[in-house]
């Protein structure tokens, strides 16, 4: 569906890490990736779920197989790992989420995996081999996470996503669904605010900071007024309100 359209990255440092693992059925085809950028996929040292949406995680078992490598999420996406299917309802963003919230495919089960490095806080990835930091950022779930190279490149997960799946290149968008949108963008800005050069997303080609920012201004005044008129949606304990 795409070149951007769902994104799985590959790091290198002394050792490869792998951020994110596609949607079910992927696993094949993110191992024969690895190989074609001369990487052994066995030489992979960990791979990072962002968070436990289908199209992130679906493949996080089977690559595990493939490679052998040891599989990191968040302790608050525990659940859907475990289950195999993402937290429910959807909560849109906009006309899009609404729209996608209907496709069936969003609500399928797919193989669970069960994390062997559960993250709970900032964790620095020297010991597989990358100069590089998981950071917590909450929102679009509740263990959501991004990985910030000590390069500066932020691989963000749907923190943030280009513009309708990637057609229109450099303008950064919400993803179709968020928890706590509130909660993401403040998220997102703690993450600006350590000055990142590039943010590579789940969803579209990577992003200038600078537009970002801008972007979350925006967005930042458009949910104070949402929630000023109490229209903003936020997930509680029993589903949405
Ligand atoms: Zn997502
Ligand atoms: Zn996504």
């Amino acid at each position: 569906m795409g070149r951007h359209h769902i994104n799985a990255y590959l790091l290198l440092g002394r050792r490869p890490v792998v951020v994110d693992a596609g949607t079910p059925g992927s696993g094949r085809r993110i191992h024969d990736q690895i190989a074609a950028h001369g990487v052994d996929p066995a030489d992979v040292s960990l791979i990072v779920l962002t968070h436990g949406h289908i199209d992130h995680f679906g493949s996080a078992a089977e690559l595990r197989r493939l490679t052998g490598a040891p599989v990191a999420g968040h302790v608050a996406d525990l659940g859907p790992y475990r289950t195999g299917r993402a937290r429910e309802p959807y909560l849109p963003t906009g006309p899009l989420g609404r729209l996608m919230a209907r496709n069936e495919n969003l609500h399928l089960t797919v193989p669970p995996v069960e994390p062997d490095v559960i993250v709970t806080g900032e964790t620095g990835l020297e010991d597989f081999g990358l100069a590089a930091r998981v950071m917590p950022t909450p929102g679009h779930t509740a263990g959501s996470i991004s990985v910030l190279t000590d390069q500066g490149d932020l691989v963000a997960g749907d923190l943030i996503a280009t513009s309708l799946f990637g057609l229109v290149p450099g303008r950064p968008a919400n993803p179709p669904f968020h928890d706590d949108p509130l909660r993401n963008l403040a998220s997102l800005r703690e993450m600006l605010a350590l000055n990142p050069t590039s943010l590579h997303v789940g969803h579209g080609a990577p992003l200038e900071p600078e537009r970002v920012r801008r972007w979350a201004d925006r967005e930042h005044r458009r949910l104070s007024r949402l929630a000023a008129a109490g229209r903003l949606p936020v997930r509680t304990e029993n589903g949405a309100a």
